[in-house]
C-alpha cells in the first residue's frame, strides 16, 4: 500500500519514487509510457501505463509514478489550474481585440493609400496635358 503523502512529491522527488514500470513493457510488450492525469482528483500526477491506454488494444496496464497528493496539494493545483484557464481565456480576448484593431488599422490605411494613389494619379495626368 503507497503510504506516501508527500506534497513535495509534484515537485521532483518523484523521479525517486519511479518504479521499474517507468523503463519496462507493458502487458503487451509495448515500452510504457508516462503520461499526467488531468482529473480533479489527481490533477497533475503522473503515471505509466499502455501506450494504447483509454483507446483501443489497451493492455489494462497502469501504475501511479507519483505519490498520491495531499487534499491541501490538490487544491493549491485545483486552484492554479483554475487561474491559468482564466489567463489563458483573457489572453484568447485579448488577442481577438488586437486581431479586431489590426484589422481596422489596416482598412483604413489600405483606404488612404487608394486615396494617395488616385491623387497622385491625377496629379500626373494634369502634367501630361
Ligand atoms: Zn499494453
Amino acid at each position: 500500500m503507497d503510504t506516501s503523502n508527500e506534497c513535495t512529491s509534484f515537485f521532483g522527488s518523484a523521479q525517486s519514487s519511479a518504479s521499474s514500470a517507468l523503463q519496462g513493457l507493458c502487458f503487451c510488450e509495448r515500452p510504457t509510457v508516462v503520461k499526467t492525469a488531468n482529473t480533479e482528483k489527481n490533477f497533475g500526477r503522473r503515471f505509466v501505463s499502455c501506450e494504447n491506454w483509454k483507446i483501443n488494444q489497451d493492455c489494462g496496464f497502469f501504475e501511479w509514478l507519483d505519490p498520491k497528493m495531499c487534499s491541501f496539494g490538490r487544491k493549491v493545483v485545483h486552484r492554479l489550474h483554475q487561474r491559468h484557464e482564466y489567463l489563458e481565456a483573457q489572453a484568447k480576448r485579448c488577442e481577438t481585440l488586437v486581431e479586431v484593431e489590426v484589422g481596422k488599422v489596416r482598412a483604413e490605411n489600405e483606404k488612404k493609400i487608394a486615396q494617395l494613389k488616385a491623387e497622385m494619379e491625377s496629379e500626373i495626368s494634369q502634367y501630361r496635358k
